[in-house]
């Protein structure tokens, strides 16, 4: 059973209090939250004690429930979309025409107000935030403003336009079955479990390491059965074996539920929120993702594991931004895999 030592207010002495789950439906602004809330427990009185950690922890449970049923970008996102701009706050805040301590209160897991709500959603979409530059955004420089038309020009001429990722998850991915996707249909869902699973069981999984660990469960599923894992397509970038169309892939996965983003060093870090559901996978599959997990854990940096998927005939024998034949998963070195 899990405790905290902490002060009981009531018997004004330290206690060790028993945290309690208890499943509850809480109204969080007209919206009704279900979800196990975790309290500390006095063992003598019995009261409910206002342990920081727990209160805080219930908040963030019951405003990412609301943020997700009104639509809010939820706090991670929020941080996301500014930076793909490369705004601070403070022009994140001139665009939108809000206070700079609202952005910081919003990225720190503050609920906005209505009307900051609909500013947030909007600003999703590079149109939106065109719109406010053109029109708005006094507190800008016209040297800032210049800056800021071009970073979102250039996203709204992107197929990366976020809104539209979002909405329309992984469709315009191909999904055949074809050679090129390792004879196997994608399936979001499945994919998405499998991005779970690694998030929870491969340490520090920034964004860049994840392509090379998908790469390798695929490519050694491929070898050994003949068929991919998740019916990805991989391209050559120049770090290594990636994804096609990998950002549109992890935009779509990334939904600030299951799965969110934590900004670590210089890149972002892939979080997941709850276990995965293996359900879907044989027990065959499940020992498969365990074993890559194990094979990438392996490593001690993330330029390790890089160096090795250079090695591969896989990533060498192929034309940089070409897409890489499965075939050549046959001559797969991963050592131990
Ligand atoms: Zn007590």
């Amino acid at each position: 059973m899990n405790t905290i030592t902490t002060f009981c207010t009531e018997c004004e002495r330290q206690v060790e209090a028993t945290i309690e789950a208890v499943r509850e439906t809480i109204d969080v602004r007209g919206c009704a939250v279900t979800d196990d809330f975790e309290y500390a427990v006095c063992p003598y009185c019995e009261n409910r004690i206002p342990e920081p950690v727990l209160v805080d922890r219930n908040f963030a449970k019951m405003y990412g429930a609301y943020r997700e049923a009104r639509g809010i970008p939820q706090p991670d996102e929020i941080v996301a979309l500014r930076r793909r701009y490369g705004f601070s706050q403070r022009v994140f805040a001139a665009v939108l025409g809000v206070g700079v301590a609202s952005v910081q209160r919003y990225e720190g897991g503050a609920l906005p107000s209505e009307s900051h709500a609909e500013l947030l959603r909007r600003a999703r979409d590079p149109r939106f935030l065109r719109e406010r530059l053109r029109d708005g955004a006094l507190r800008l420089s016209a040297q800032e403003r210049e800056r800021a038309l071009r970073a979102v020009d250039q996203q709204a001429t992107s197929r990366m336009d976020y809104a539209v990722v979002r909405l329309d998850l992984l469709d315009c991915l191909p999904r055949g079955v074809a050679p090129e996707t390792g004879m196997r249909a994608l399936d979001a869902d499945r994919l998405r479990e499998v991005v779970v699973y690694f998030a929870a069981h491969v340490g520090n999984l920034f964004v860049t390491k994840l392509n090379k660990v998908l790469f390798y469960l695929d490519f050694s599923a491929y070898r050994d059965e003949g068929v991919g894992f998740t019916g990805l397509r991989y391209a050559r970038a120049d770090y290594g074996p990636v994804p096609d169309q990998y950002d549109l892939v992890m935009a779509a996965l990334v939904d600030g539920k299951a799965l969110t983003y934590r900004e670590q060093g210089d890149g972002r870090v892939v979080v997941a929120h709850r276990g995965a559901d293996l359900s879907a996978f044989s027990p065959q599959e499940a020992s498969r993702l365990d074993a890559v997990a194990a094979f990438a854990n392996g490593f001690s940096s993330c330029a390790e594991l890089s160096a090795c998927a250079h090695e591969e005939e896989a990533w060498r024998k192929t034309p940089s931004g070409a897409l890489i034949d499965y075939g050549l998963a046959r001559d797969l070195r991963a050592p131990g895999l």
